[in-house]
């Protein structure tokens, strides 16, 4: 396919709308039994939304961030399973596509992503670290061409559906825990024994089992650039802001079964505003809230993008920290409004305003990388870094 070199947001959006539509169908039946969810990722193969952020010439479309997010955010507000293996995914190709530049092994993998719309997870939690992403137990282990690793990862969402896994590890044998690298390993190239089965509150289709991962692949896997580099100049950031979006998609969704529900109600007593109206107008509000942080992040790290000092300036971390944290706490806010206005309608499962399921899922949000972890890690940093006032950008 010759893909245009800018893809036009609505496109994009046009594209989303069509797979969402698919994982709408299956949402409920995706969460019952917390089983992959197929039929969303097929629909969004179909459109061909998995190297969108890879550029033309090895078969993306240069889609930028925002416009990844916007896929996001629409996926979100029809199965929340569906949308967070597709923000998991775009973690990675942000990684690979701007941090292995010039590795012609990563770059003919990138082009294979676009061609075969190939499925990448991430495996950065270990044992005895948690979800300290900047932190590895396991080493490495080059020995000449080859590359092995074995790593008792807690969480990998959607491993057994995977076509390849990216693993964070210590360098090698003897460096400190914080100096890591990234390796890319192709399903044929490691096994996973399952160590946990992903059996939870929600998000429950990402099938985040743990698992022993055990690999040998080709030294010129590993990813050239230092996973220190990596996880401060995008990971994190691409992270909070994706999960942001998502998020926000799933809280939009319960913002519209409450306001259908406030509409019925009004038809049926006409020249009276319904007793939920109220707290309508308030949960339209905090979405806002939630919207307003996540576009302003999202403009935050388009203007950064490819100045290193910028990406690693205090006071961007700051920024990316607030997004994950607030928006993860404000969408437990109004999804309980939206409960409120709809009642048991909401707290029933299998009724148009069912909220269960949102509810749920937005649980994870605030666990996916603990809030008390990246709180304290901001408070670190406010400890030497002024606060950002400007509403300059
Ligand atoms: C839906 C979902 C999908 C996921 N998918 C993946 C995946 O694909 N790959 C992957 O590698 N991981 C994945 N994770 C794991 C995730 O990224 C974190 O590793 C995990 O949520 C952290 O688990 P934890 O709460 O046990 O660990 P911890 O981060 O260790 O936190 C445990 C508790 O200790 C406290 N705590 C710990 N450290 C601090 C601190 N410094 N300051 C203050 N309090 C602290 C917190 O209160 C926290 O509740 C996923 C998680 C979720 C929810």
């Amino acid at each position: 396919m010759n893909a245009p070199a800018q893809v036009a947001a609505m496109d994009l959006a046009e594209r989303a709308r069509r797979a969402a539509k698919v994982a709408a169908e299956f949402a409920d039946r995706v969460d019952a039994e917390g089983r992959f969810p197929a039929e969303g990722m097929e629909a969004v193969k179909a459109e061909r939304l998995m190297g969108v952020m890879i550029r033309p010439e090895l078969g993306g479309e240069s889609a930028t961030l925002t416009q990844v997010a916007d896929v996001c955010a629409i996926l979100g507000q029809s199965c929340a399973a569906t949308a967070m293996t597709y923000a998991m995914h775009q973690i990675q190709i942000a990684s690979l596509a701007d941090y292995a530049v010039g590795s012609a092994w990563h770059e003919a993998f990138l082009k294979r992503i676009c061609d075969e719309q190939l499925l990448v997870a991430s495996a950065t939690s270990e044992a005895g670290i948690g979800g300290n992403l900047r932190n590895s137990i396991c080493a490495i282990e080059v020995d000449g061409p080859i590359a092995r690793l074995t790593k008792d990862a807690t969480v990998i969402s959607y491993g057994a559906a995977a076509d390849a896994i990216m693993v964070t590890s210590r360098r090698n044998a003897e460096a400190p825990h914080p100096d890591q690298v990234a390796t890319l390993f192709l399903k044929e190239q490691y096994t996973l024994e399952r160590t946990s089965v992903w059996d939870t509150l929600g998000m429950r289709g990402t099938c985040s089992d743990g698992y022993i991962f055990r690999g040998e692949c080709p030294a010129e896997q590993i990813l050239p650039r230092p996973f220190a580099e990596i996880a401060a100049q995008s990971m994190l950031a691409v992270s909070h802001l994706l999960w942001g979006a998502l998020w926000y998609g799933i809280a939009a969704d319960a913002v519209a079964r409450s306001q259908a529900f406030v509409r019925a109600a009004a038809r049926k007593m006409p020249g009276q505003t319904p007793p939920g109206a109220l707290r309508l107008a308030e949960a339209s509000n905090l979405l806002q809230q939630v919207k307003a942080n996540v576009v302003a992040g999202l403009k935050q790290f388009e203007a950064a993008k490819g100045n290193a000092d910028a990406l690693n300036a205090m006071s961007f971390s700051v920024a990316m920290n607030n997004i994950k944290v607030g928006t993860s706490q404000m969408i437990l806010v109004i999804i309980n409004h939206c409960m409120l206005i709809c009642g048991i309608s909401a707290y029933k499962n299998g009724t148009p305003y069912s909220l269960g399921r949102h509810l749920r899922d937005a649980h994870s949000a605030q666990l996916m990388i603990s809030n008390d972890r990246i709180l304290g890690n901001t408070s670190t940093m406010l400890l030497v870094n002024k606060q950002d006032t400007s509403l300059l950008g």
